[in-house]
């Protein structure tokens, strides 16, 4: 059984001030979720006070991107190893804000995978297509492609510490979210791709989220779905009330710990 991953991505939003204000109130309205990893993803400054707070109880912390070199000439970058160093457990790459402002590319972010891991962090894989390559019937193609190049090089074993999140770039930061059936069909998608890279107990045990306008309205039906693992949110992320209520979803039956009577 895949255990639901719900992380937030802060992106840049928050001052060191307003994220442990955040934090604070995510542990009272938390403190009791035992089914559910959360994570929340911070800007580079605020990670070390947020980690801090955050140690000791059941929110982890993520980087939003990473350089792939440990250390080096490399003005203004961070690497794997220092955020392990300061505390972090995930780290988001691949997102699309960074394919799309930043021109990052599948080898690059492979870069940053496999650097990530060797750190013994957990890398957040964002693959996603945009409205053009979907309505040009480029949606699979596209997701394996990013898929494959994302995770060249990465082991069976390592498997056990990638998550992979499904962002359809048009439904990022739009209000508008895939329906459930659509995200669906692309979590089912790349299960079958990860056993044909892999196997079919990666492909069983590795969690796919699902990003894009996920709010506490449609969380319930997009984790309703067998294939979606949790959501990668992004702006109701910035509010407790509202991430609280994402990670308290409804759980569907097969999540449910309840023995039937
Ligand atoms: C994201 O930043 O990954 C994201 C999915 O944003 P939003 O939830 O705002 O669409």
């Amino acid at each position: 059984m895949r255990k639901p991953l719900i992380a937030g991505n802060w992106k840049l939003h928050k001052t060191i001030a307003q994220a442990t204000e955040l934090v604070n109130s995510l542990l009272e309205k938390l403190a009791d979720v035992k089914d559910v990893e959360i994570v929340v993803a911070p800007v580079f400054t605020a990670l070390p006070s947020v980690c801090r707070q955050s140690q000791n109880s059941a929110i982890m912390v993520a980087a939003q991107n990473c350089y792939p070199q440990t250390e080096g000439a490399f003005t203004g970058e961070v690497s794997a190893p220092l955020l392990a160093d300061c505390g972090c457990r995930y780290v988001i790459l691949g997102h699309s804000e960074r394919r799309q402002l930043f021109d990052e590319q599948d080898e690059f972010i492979n870069e940053k995978v496999l650097s990530v891991l060797a750190a013994g962090l957990r890398p957040i894989l964002c693959i996603g297509e945009t409205l053009e390559q979907r309505d040009s019937g480029e949606l699979f193609e596209v997701i394996a492609y990013q898929l494959r190049f994302g995770l060249a090089e990465v082991t069976a074993e390592q498997m056990t510490d990638v998550v992979i999140a499904y962002e359809p770039v048009w439904a990022i930061g739009t209000g508008k979210t895939a329906t459930s059936e659509e995200a669906a069909e692309v979590h089912a998608y790349i299960r079958g791709l990860l056993q044909g890279l892999f196997d079919h107990e990666v492909a069983e045990q590795t969690r796919i989220l699902y990003g894009g306008s996920v709010k506490p309205g449609n969380i319930g039906e997009l984790m309703a779905e067998a294939d979606i693992d949790g959501a990668l949110v992004g702006g109701a992320s910035l509010n407790a009330e509202d991430f609280s209520a994402i990670v308290h979803f409804p759980k569907p039956l097969r999540m449910s710990n309840t023995p039937l009577p």
